[in-house]
């Protein structure tokens, strides 16, 4: 399933906590998914979900595609290749 599509409904099953990573400004924060799940419902998509967990990224306002924050899930997204790991 292409990662635009899960809902975190989905990541729920499989993960208990989820591990986000900046390269950018190297900020690392774990959340807990039922955390999440409580806050912002089931049916948030992972990109939606990381325009949340991105919003206080000292870049994230940063303008120019390369300069922006490049936040991701280190559990389910890797930041080359962007592939399902299973
Ligand atoms: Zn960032």
């Amino acid at each position: 399933m292409p990662i635009g599509f899960m809902l975190l409904k989905y990541l729920a099953c499989d993960f208990s906590s989820l591990e986000t990573i900046c390269r950018r400004c190297g900020r690392h924060q774990v959340y807990d998914t039922s955390m999440l799940m409580a806050r912002h419902g089931g049916y948030v998509s992972i990109p939606e979900l990381k325009h949340i967990v991105a919003a206080d990224c000292p870049d994230r306002q940063a303008t120019g595609s390369g300069d922006a924050c490049q936040i991701h899930f280190s559990q389910i997204e890797t930041p080359r290749q962007h592939k399902w790991p299973h």
